[in-house]
């Protein structure tokens, strides 16, 4: 039997992130995320929280990659291999690891730090082994498999392409990645280690395809700095309040909402369970080094102290932080907003979306009911003060080129968007419509 895979989750779907790929009687699981909307309608929890759930239940209400499509395999299952944090591709790990209690999980530092947060938080345990491997390195998995992992650039640290080597050949999951040449924390995209595999030989990309429709190149990180400059640089001077939200892992857009509020010589606050959660998960690895004047709080007895201090001391004075960004109704922003806390806003208060809306009912419905709670309040809002953590059309032109795959699976967007990749890959003559494959959650593929 020569490789085979199934695409578990987050192919009928954008979520609950899934890939198993088998090699005769050895199989390795990459990704196992959370499906964010259904999770939260379910366990009436934050974006960014993870609690104790029974895992068949997540199963049933499509939260969690249905493991049961591969209940064949299962005995074969020899380690499971995030790509990223992102809680799409590691937050089922607390419910379904406990399924292949014996093998590890293995992922960059930041992934596995992020994961061990999530796991002691939560006061969750789990008996698989955790390993760590930096970009660049190399694990052999079992007899047949090896996985490498290549550093690329994404929205949050520490993202690898993984590589699954095989007798039979090679698979590269490049699920999510941008590819950014002016990152503002960490390295470059390992182009020159892409390229070189595109010489040695690609038999399958599965390649995430979000906005693989968008004509462009996406924006570099250091654009939405720059953006996020001229906004607090201009509007600082003449002594507004300032409040900015982003998404708690993005641990580059927050180095530079520090840098940035350092320079204006406000005092920075953070304000928030998962901010100070993926915060101190990137200080314990030495990602970044948060000043011991900056508060990080989370309890609302230490929200409203501080908020009240800065109600006497003026918002002038400082640079409040806050999860909230997708409007989530018991995020720190919406609870300011109701004024469920201490903190006064007013006509001078300027809050800054340093995110976009993740496309789905329930954030489009649940920000704009912030934004016009915000805005009654006489609050100034940005909007958008950012860029995207994926690949565009003309990065997804630039990683085939180099990679020059037999074969491809477009990912991560569902029907609805991924056909634009297979467009992309069979117009650029490397795959035709047979050796581009649309995959549904549950489908198997066998490269021959
Ligand atoms: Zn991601």
């Amino acid at each position: 039997m020569p490789i085979e895979i199934c695409t578990i989750g987050g192919f009928s779907e954008c979520g609950r992130n899934c890939t198993a790929i088998r090699v005769d009687d050895e199989v390795v699981i990459l990704d196992l995320g959370l499906e964010m909307e259904s999770y939260i309608r379910h366990t009436q929890q934050d974006r960014d929280n993870v609690v104790k759930l029974d895992a068949e239940d997540l199963i049933k209400v499509n939260a969690v990659p249905n493991l049961h499509l591969i209940s064949d395999w299962m005995p074969m299952v020899k380690a499971i291999i995030p790509s990223h944090g992102h809680l799409d591709h590691i937050g089922a790990i607390p419910f379904l690891a406990v399924k292949f209690p014996h093998i590890p999980i293995i992922s960059t530092p930041y992934t596995i730090e992020v994961i061990s947060s999530i796991l002691k938080e939560e006061r969750l345990q789990l008996s698989n082994e955790l390993i760590v491997k930096k970009a660049g390195q190399k694990y052999k998995v079992s007899d047949k498999i090896t996985v490498e992992f290549v550093h690329v650039t994404h929205s949050i640290p520490h993202t690898a392409m993984l590589v699954v080597e095989t007798p039979y050949g090679r698979v590269v999951y490049a699920n999510d990645y941008k590819l950014d040449m002016t990152p503002t924390l960490g390295k470059k995209p390992d182009l020159k280690r892409i390229k070189e595999l595109g010489n040695e030989g690609v038999d399958l990309l599965i390649c995430e395809s979000l906005y693989a429709g968008e004509h462009r190149k996406t924006p570099s990180e250091a654009v939405a700095k720059q953006m996020l400059k001229d906004i607090l640089n201009r509007e600082c001077s003449d002594g507004h309040g300032l409040v900015v939200t982003t998404f708690a892992s993005q641990i580059a857009r927050i180095k530079s909402i520090i840098e940035l509020g350092g320079k204006l010589n406000r005092k920075i606050v953070f304000f928030g369970r998962s901010l100070r959660k993926y915060l101190l998960a990137a200080q314990r690895i030495g990602l970044l080094e948060i000043p011991k004047s900056i508060p990080l709080l989370s309890r609302r007895q230490e929200l409203d102290k501080m908020m009240r201090q800065i109600n006497r001391e003026g918002q002038e004075k400082y640079l409040i932080v806050c999860t909230g960004h997708q409007g989530e109704q018991r995020a720190v922003l919406s609870r300011i907003a109701r004024g469920e806390l201490a903190l006064k806003l007013n006509s001078k208060t300027m809050c800054v979306f340093s995110c976009s809306v993740i496309p789905v009912e329930l954030n489009i419905q649940n920000r704009e009911k912030l934004e016009r709670t915000l805005r009654s309040s006489g609050v100034r809002i940005f909007r958008d003060v950012h860029a995207s953590g994926h690949a565009s059309r003309e990065d997804h032109r630039e990683l085939i080129q180099m990679l020059k795959p037999t074969h491809i699976v477009p990912s991560h967007a569902g029907f609805g968007l991924a056909h634009h990749l297979r467009d992309l890959a069979v117009e650029m003559g490397y795959v035709d419509q047979k050796t581009v494959h649309m995959m549904e959650d549950g489908k198997r593929l066998v490269l021959e």
